[in-house]
């Protein structure tokens, strides 16, 4: 990675009180600093008017005030509007603000909810996802994370209510940048957003999801699922070989012995791989026995891939089943589907047309 001055929105208030501290200053600088920052939204160090102007001029010689640089909106203002935003080093990353969400995790629908990235790419490789195809590249820092709500908020001028961690990326797999990111997006001092508001959604890495279990803010949880059986699960998604369905329900016991909040099991519905009426049936067993309620996303085209949305008629059996045995199962018209709104794929077509990136082969 370049060298490359730190981000003011990747620190702590200890951190910033210590830097303050060597440099001389009061105390109460820090908390002024991150109203700038957070509350005030300032657009840069010159605008935080009641700093002198050798200490703005001091951090501006030693911080970059955010780590994301607008690049591109797509979306009008009352749609899901889509953030493209390059980093230092040239890489892309993208965000999601969606205008109101009835569907989604039973909020009210006046809220606006942000669909955050948690890395540059994908290692785990799931057959039917924009994000994997390229491979991983790297971790986004905290700044970098909450940085992407920071930046939302600015641009759009409207405060994000619910945060999914639904971007690209595996958030589990960025367990560390991504938990001091929370603290910056929950704290008083920062974006001060409830935990309860905040939905992680995982591929199904079982030790971080025992370690999340432990974690004490009520964080709410999301798994892609799939599929209800290694045999059709690790078709579309290879992390199954290591911890397969019944590993994976097995922590999410333990989530639900601790944890207050339901959680949401996500199924893509793709024609001939796992919308059988019997994957429907075996489902709706474990969603009953872990109190889960299941959002069913007929699958969004990817170019590249072959893989098919299966009938209307089709969703609606598989949703009846699980609705017939006492399941919450949400079938979700995805909004956005114009604007490209699967995860990753803004991102890989603006890396193309760079160079960054070869276009994913057919497979
Ligand atoms: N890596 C995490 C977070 C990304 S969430 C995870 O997999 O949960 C992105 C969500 O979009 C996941 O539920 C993923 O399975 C889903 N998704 C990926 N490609 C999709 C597509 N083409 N159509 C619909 N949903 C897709
Ligand atoms: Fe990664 Fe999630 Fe896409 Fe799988 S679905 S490749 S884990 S982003």
């Amino acid at each position: 990675m370049p060298d490359v001055q730190p981000a003011l929105t990747g620190l702590t208030p200890d951190a910033l009180s210590e830097w303050l501290a060597a440099e001389g200053q009061p105390a109460f600088r820090a908390g002024q600093i991150l109203d700038w920052v957070w509350k005030k939204k300032a657009a840069s160090f010159e605008a935080m008017t009641n700093l002198p102007a050798p200490l703005r001029a001091k951090l501006a010689e030693t911080f970059r005030l955010h780590s994301l640089e607008h690049s591109q909106t797509q979306g009008a203002s009352d749609t899901t509007r889509k953030f493209l935003f390059k980093l230092h080093d040239g890489r892309y990353v993208e965000s999601v603000l969606i205008p109101a969400n009835p569907a989604l995790y039973g909020e009210k629908s006046d809220r606006r909810t942000l669909c955050v990235s948690s890395q540059v790419g994908c290692a785990y490789g799931c057959k039917f996802c924009a994000s994997g195809l390229a491979g991983f590249t790297r971790n986004l820092d905290a700044s970098e994370i909450a940085g992407q709500v920071l930046a939302a908020e600015m641009l759009s001028g409207e405060r994000v209510d619910n945060l999914v961690f639904m971007g690209m990326g595996e958030p589990l797999s960025n367990l560390d940048n991504l938990l001091d990111a929370i603290a910056i997006i929950t704290s008083p001092w920062g974006l001060h957003l409830g935990a309860r508001h905040l939905t992680i959604s995982t591929s199904g890495l079982v030790p971080q999801i025992r370690k999340l279990a432990a974690h004490p803010q009520q964080i709410r949880l999301a798994i892609s699922l799939h599929g209800a059986t290694d045999a059709v699960r690790q078709q579309i998604m290879p992390l199954n070989k290591k911890w397969g369905v019944d590993e994976l329900f097995g922590a999410l016991d333990d989530w639900n012995a601790r944890k207050k909040q339901h959680l949401t099991l996500e199924y893509i519905l793709i024609e001939g791989v796992n919308d059988d009426l019997d994957q429907a049936r075996i489902l709706a067993m474990h969603a009953r026995r872990l109190k889960a309620k299941v959002n069913l996303i007929p699958y969004n085209t990817v170019e590249g891939l072959e893989w098919k949305r299966p009938s209307e008629h089709q969703c609606r059996a598989f949703r009846d089943i699980l609705k017939n045995a006492g399941v919450t199962a949400m079938l979700r018209l995805e909004k956005g589907h114009d604007i490209d709104a699967a995860c990753g794929q803004l991102r890989l077509k603006q890396e193309t047309e760079e160079g960054i990136i070869e276009a994913p082969a057919k497979r």
